[in-house]
């Protein structure tokens, strides 16, 4: 842990009744604490000064959900988010082929969800040919594989898509088909690099079928520079719990920074792959072998995991997006005593966000994804839009927020978050449902796990802004505007700057 001294920043207030002092301070950071804050300091032998002139200075951000590994892969493979049907995905993949031929292709960012069709293999085959191709949705829930990776990653040969289990379980072995090129410590290390950038100074990371062991051995090359906390899914859960190590526990033969998380489970499917669980049907039900989605696994499957973590000292972070699937995730939180978070509660009934206030469960929500699914949701669930991103009944009840961006679902960047918590549009088109919108003192108050205004006492963990996050706008998509393209100066964990654009 490092020292350093901030010359003239000003504190941006964090929570409502925050008021730090109008006037720019000195802020003193020893040995990874905040010591000293004062109108002026007198320079301190060792300790080096960076002059914020003026700007505004803020506790470090956090992405509270992230696929670490993901994210750093999706950065070189093949982009299909701009591809609006299963014609124009052929078409990339036709010419990223005949200008390698041979060479296995992974692809990322489609959004099948709303397309008038469903895909099939033998499409993709008649444009592939021999060459593995794996073309991975933007929601991570569902792949289209053609024959030949099928066969490669050992799954039964079929003409549609892969989704949800079978396809997680499928994930992990992509590297024996397109080898484990962009996972070198120097690829990770820009990731890292790149988040600092953004005033990011920790991550939760949810990447499937990591083990601990992996960031152990990233931490000695070089990858230490944010907080992590790693998440453990079920398949390692024995092994957490054997070592005996809790939520909060340094990661063995880690220091403090990187700890181990919370027990992840994916309790339901996901809008776009129409296997979210819901308690009403779809609106195209008709093509859907469950109408309203379904849960991945039994009630009581989900109460022996939170059980298990609970007694075993871990917090439990359940993903459920559908209203029936967050219904169900908070019953085994009230039944097994089990702490931790619901990941992305996308729609709620008004109900759930009572009763996840009352269990002090904490809505980890990704603002980011309303923008891209703004479209589907009222193509599918048009009867229930108004209750998808509600972050204003969830801050109205006290629930505690925690925003993150589920990277590589949605880039890893909490300004764009903020911005669409706030602004709930990123076209010219007027916010969605803006009655559910945060303000912006919400939204950063919910980007810093925590933390109130910098002070004595706080984490050395901080940022420098080049502008103030929280002044006055004209409407939504000023304010939107302003948060999005906000320009991070400086970031430090514990006092050590990894980043530096003063
Ligand atoms: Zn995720």
């Amino acid at each position: 842990m490092a020292s350093l001294m901030i010359r003239r920043t000003r504190l941006v207030p964090i929570g409502p009744a925050a008021s730090p002092p109008q006037h720019p301070v000195d802020v003193l950071v020893e040995s990874g604490i905040v010591t000293t804050v004062a109108s002026y300091l007198d320079p301190r032998p060792g300790v080096e000064e960076y002059d914020a002139d003026g700007r505004w200075c803020a506790p470090g951000l956090w992405d509270q959900h992230v696929h670490f590994t993901q994210w750093t892969l999706a950065s070189q493979r093949l982009d299909l988010a701009p591809a609006r049907s299963p014609e124009q995905v052929l078409a990339v993949v036709a010419e990223r082929l005949a200008a390698r031929p041979g060479v296995p292709v992974i692809g990322w960012g489609h959004r099948p969800g709303g397309w008038d069709r469903d895909v099939t293999v033998s499409e993709l085959d008649a444009v592939t040919g021999e060459t593995p191709v794996v073309l991975i949705a933007g929601d991570a829930h569902n792949a289209w594989l053609n024959t030949t990776a099928l066969l490669h990653l050992g799954m039964p040969v079929r003409d549609s898509v892969v989704r949800e289990n079978e396809w997680f379980a499928a994930y992990p072995r992509l590297v024996t088909l397109a080898g484990s090129d962009g996972t070198s410590p120097a690829a990770f290390r820009r990731t890292l690099d790149a988040a600092a950038a953004r005033g990011i100074v920790g991550m939760v990371d949810f990447e499937f079928g990591a083990r601990g062991q992996e960031w152990a051995e990233r931490w000695s090359q070089g990858c230490d520079v944010l907080r992590i906390r790693w998440a453990a899914y079920a398949d390692t859960l024995d092994e957490v719990l054997e070592a005996g190590l809790h939520t909060g526990d340094p990661l063995p033969g880690c220091d403090e920074r990187i700890t181990i998380g919370p027990l992840k489970i994916i309790s339901d499917g996901s809008l776009n792959t129409r296997t979210a669980w819901c308690c009403e049907p779809y609106a195209d039900a008709h093509r859907l072998e469950h109408p309203a989605g379904q849960p991945n696994l039994s009630g009581q499957e989900l109460r022996d995991l939170l059980a298990r973590a609970h007694a075993g000292g871990l917090e439990v972070a359940t993903h459920a997006i559908g209203d029936a699937a967050v219904a169900e995730a908070l019953a085994a939180y009230a039944t097994t005593g089990a702490h931790g978070s619901i990941e992305h509660a996308q729609v709620v009934g008004r109900d759930d966000v009572h009763r996840m206030a009352e269990l002090g469960i904490r809505a980890s929500v990704q603002p980011a994804h309303l923008l891209d699914d703004r479209d589907i949701t009222e193509l599918v669930w048009p009867d229930r839009a108004e209750r998808c991103f509600a972050f204003r009944w969830m801050c109205e009840d006290g629930v505690e927020l925690a925003l993150g961006s589920d990277a590589p679902v949605s880039p890893l960047d909490p300004w764009l978050a903020i911005a669409a918590a706030v602004h709930r549009s990123d076209d010219e088109r007027e916010p969605w449902h803006g009655e559910q919108a945060l303000t912006p003192a919400e939204a950063l108050a919910a980007s810093v796990d925590g933390q109130p205004t910098v002070g004595v006492g706080s984490p050395g963990d901080l940022v420098l802004l080049d502008a103030d996050p929280l002044a006055p706008h004209a409407d939504s998509a000023a304010a939107g505007a302003a948060l999005r393209s906000m320009r991070v100066a400086l970031t430090a964990v514990g006092g050590r700057v990894v980043h530096d654009a003063l």
